[in-house]
């Protein structure tokens, strides 16, 4: 995977004080992009163990009470793999640090089964199939999803947490248990 930038003390991707992490590669290409420099999975810098470590240890620190990915896309393919492994991490070491990920995928299009429980589409390649799986998990380990992607014609800039009118801030665990999307602020 490759990376953006860190933000050590971060209080606006997110509720209360957190870090936050952009990945770098996003394949939307939304018009009017506030990052459009987050688009090349080639840019930004190499995530090494090293960077791995020190944002953890970031984390680690009692006042932090919230871990934000944003990008680039988080679940593009490229950073599926240590973005899973970054959230379980998180979700094993600091089980009260709320997770937020913002992604240009929506909700619906992450998961894997369809409403009577069959792969979408079976014919899928396996290939796609995994990715679907992996996405879907990452989703699973999040608390909140903005999802969407940013859309200028319904930008506006009252919103919080979120640039567009069409993304929505989902509480993810409570739409997980009614099975139904429940938002987490509107
Ligand atoms: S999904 Fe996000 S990072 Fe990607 S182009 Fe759209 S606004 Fe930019």
């Amino acid at each position: 995977m490759r990376y953006a930038s860190m933000r050590n003390l971060d209080i606006s991707n997110g509720e209360g004080v957190g870090v936050s992490l952009f990945v770098q590669g996003c394949p939307f290409h939304c018009k009017n992009c506030f990052n459009s420099e987050t688009w090349d999975f080639n840019g930004g810098k190499e995530w090494t163990e090293e960077i791995r470590e020190k944002f953890i240890k970031l984390i680690d620190r009692p006042y932090i009470k919230r871990v934000s990915f944003l990008g680039g896309e988080c679940l593009a393919e490229q950073n599926l793999d240590e973005v899973l492994s970054l959230v379980k991490e998180i979700n094993r070491r600091f089980p009260d640090k709320i997770i937020w990920l913002y992604t240009g995928y929506i909700f619906e299009q992450c998961r894997p089964f369809s409403e009577d429980g069959l792969l979408p589409g079976s014919n899928f390649a396996p290939h796609l199939q995994e990715i679907l799986k992996k996405r879907w998990e990452i989703v699973g380990n999040v608390d909140v999803l903005v999802d969407g992607e940013y859309i200028d014609e319904q930008k506006d800039l009252t919103l919080k947490f979120r640039g567009s009118k069409n993304q929505r801030v989902i509480d993810v665990q409570q739409s997980l248990a009614q099975d139904k999307i429940i938002l987490y602020c509107d």
